[in-house]
């Protein structure tokens, strides 16, 4: 072979079968081959098991995709490039011009936009209540028929609990889908409820270094047949590399999460204690109005301490104070961050929804880090000081 022809056909090197790597290969090839025409019709027609292109399926993907959805508690899961597609795809698989879409003031802010921006230009209704409504769910699900509820649990910044069990069965008894947006709470919890749907940003825990994006839809076998051809068409497919890293980076999600919780706890106590925090808001604290709600239905009170400070010229003061805390938008990073109110300020909402979201300018969210929980506390005393 000459030179161009070699280096496009390099040499195969074959792995035995009892000499397998430790840890998968990441298989960054668009295109798989076959050995005839007859295999590739045969693959191509769902006639045998194998891989043909890499925005169908690879198998770096696939390890990914088993794992979380064993980690979810469900059938199967498809993978997304980005947080913000694992919650598109379902709205536009499963939606369709006439339905109607239950959503919440609380949620994340591009999930909001998605329902009552996009899906509103296909034909898509929908209501948008507090997640602490019990009975305004109830009379929506009850007055309109719904397609589908979309919620999230704990809310986004406030730490607002949802009642997962209710507005299943209520979800439930009325014929809607739940779409439940668990990246907050992440994949160790509620899975026991009967929701249909799970959303996950990858980039918060799974992948947990900040350095890479992805998301994942997990449900029964059925619901992701039904919408994987729309995510094939739609193409906000994961890339094998960053699946790679995500499939790395849970490895230790357990450990970094459950550090996280322990120093969240710790945080949020020391806060509470300080008479310049106006108002802390951490689910594990007695004082969370949902405390025992939360306790209830999660193993863990999650990694997010919000606190509220006497005005935002505070608010903006602190975090500019703070030394370990990043000033850095999204959570879930082994480096604790800081978002204060003003960079978190929700323009879609009026007034009453504001309210709701419990969003202002002297608030900061914290996103809890793996550091020691003592430097971490040590460096928030020096910041209200300041
Ligand atoms: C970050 C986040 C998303 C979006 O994830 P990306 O990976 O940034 O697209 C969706 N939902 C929640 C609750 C999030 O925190």
């Amino acid at each position: 072979m000459k030179l161009p022809t070699r280096v496009n056909h390099p040499p195969a090197v074959a792995v035995p079968e009892d000499n397998r790597p430790l840890v998968a290969p990441i298989y960054q090839s668009v295109k798989f081959t076959f050995g005839d025409v007859a295999e590739a019709q045969r693959q191509s027609r769902g006639e045998r098991d194998g891989f043909a292109y890499s925005r169908v399926s690879n198998p770096t993907l696939r390890q990914l995709e088993l794992t979380l959805a064993q980690l979810q508690g469900r059938d199967a899961c498809l993978l997304m490039a980005s947080g913000i597609a694992a919650v598109s795809v379902p709205l536009l698989s499963l939606c369709r011009q006439g339905d109607h879409v239950l959503l919440f003031a609380e949620m994340y802010q591009p999930s909001r936009y998605l329902v009552r921006r996009l899906l509103a230009r296909y034909g898509i209704t929908h209501t948008m209540l507090s997640i602490e409504d019990d009975a305004g769910i109830e009379h929506a699900l009850a007055s309109t028929p719904t397609r589908l509820v979309l919620f999230e649990s704990p809310s986004n910044p406030v730490l607002k609990i949802a009642d997962v069990a209710r507005i299943a069965a209520a979800a439930r008894a009325h014929g809607a889908l739940t779409l439940l947006d668990n990246t907050f709470a992440s994949f160790h919890n509620h899975g026991q409820f009967d929701i249909d749907i799970f959303a996950h940003s990858l980039t918060k825990y799974a992948s947990g270094h900040g350095d890479v994006m992805g998301g994942a839809v997990i449900a029964s076998q059925a619901l992701i047949d039904s919408m994987r051809t729309d995510h094939i068409m739609i193409g906000a497919t994961l890339d094998p590399h960053a699946a790679f890293l995500i499939q790395r980076g849970l490895k230790t999600y357990p450990l970094r999460y459950q550090r996280q919780c322990e120093n969240a706890l710790r945080v949020a106590e020391f806060l509470e204690s300080q008479s310049s925090v106006a108002r802390v808001a951490y689910p594990g604290l007695q004082s969370h109005p949902q405390h025992s709600l939360a306790k209830a239905q999660m193993h863990d009170f999650g990694t997010i301490v919000t606190i509220e400070l006497h005005d935002q010229t505070r608010a903006r003061k602190f975090s500019d104070a703070l030394r370990l805390f990043a000033i850095s938008a999204s959570v879930g990073s082994t480096e604790s961050l800081v978002q204060p109110g003003e960079l978190m300020r929700a323009r879609d909402l009026n007034e009453q929804e504001r309210g709701w979201a419990a969003l202002d300018d002297a608030t900061v969210r914290l996103s809890i880090g793996i550091e020691d929980a003592a430097d971490l506390i040590a460096d928030l005393d020096q910041a209200l000081r300041a």
